[in-house]
């Protein structure tokens, strides 16, 4: 079993669950005139819904609750407000995944204190059942078990602080590539390696950039370490 069990997300798969998301929006006779993502991991199905039940409205809400990749902070807390006049508006605050429930709950609080909705309702693509405390009105997916799932939108962002996590906590000074390769698929599993193989190095690179990595010569090998 990997450390932290992951599941990658593919693009055909987020595009089937917003169109089924839709359809129980649809089915229910309840319409929104507004959808509010919640940044940042509602920004795209958000966009999705809004096309395929034809809303104009889209506004959002940050929340921060995971500041890195399946590394959840003590307390949600919103980074960015808003500002609207929603009076008489029916609202769908969206989100990517609901895991803890915190982040939705949130955003639903801001919109119902900062803007005069009508009403305002839930949704996410995913719902993890077992952990949330709170389900939201519509979902496309009901999960049971904890993954991390890595969306087509996080996956540089995730794949670069997998790395730097499993550095840290290993406690070895110098990695050769072959060894990062061989401990992140102990760490995370084969999917990711497989099915974003082409972020991996990309991910090294801006770690590099960024001078969390540095790389260093192991008797004429390329060998990489933590910097700074
Ligand atoms: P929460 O407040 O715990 O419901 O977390 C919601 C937000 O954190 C979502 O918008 C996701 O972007 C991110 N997130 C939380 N848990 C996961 C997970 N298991 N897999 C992928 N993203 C997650």
């Amino acid at each position: 079993m990997p450390r932290v069990p992951v599941k990658v997300v593919k693009w055909d798969e987020i595009v089937a669950w917003s169109r089924k998301l839709a359809d129980n929006i649809r089915a229910s006779g309840w319409t929104p005139d507004v959808v509010v993502a919640v940044a940042r991991g509602g920004y795209v199905p958000a966009r999705l819904l809004c096309d395929f039940l034809g809303v104009q409205d889209l506004l959002s809400v940050q929340v921060v609750h995971w500041p890195s990749a399946a590394q959840v902070a003590e307390k949600a807390y919103v980074k960015y407000g808003l500002s609207a006049d929603l009076s008489g508006k029916e609202v769908l605050v969206m989100d990517d995944i609901v895991d803890t429930g915190d982040s939705v709950l949130l955003a639903k609080e801001v919109v119902e204190r900062c803007c005069k909705p009508k009403s305002v309702r839930t949704a996410a693509l995913q719902v993890i059942i077992s952990t949330t405390k709170y389900v939201p009105d519509f979902y496309a997916v009901e999960v049971k078990d904890w993954y991390w799932y890595q969306y087509p939108w996080t996956a540089l962002e995730d794949i670069s602080s997998f790395i730097v996590r499993m550095m840290r906590e290993e406690r070895q000074e110098l990695w050769t590539l072959d060894k990062i390769v061989e401990k992140f698929v102990e760490w995370y599993g084969n999917e990711l390696l497989e099915e974003r193989f082409l972020y991996f190095r990309e991910a090294l690179e801006r770690l590099k950039k960024e001078g969390v990595l540095r790389q260093v010569n192991c008797d004429g090998y390329a060998c990489y370490q933590l910097g700074g």
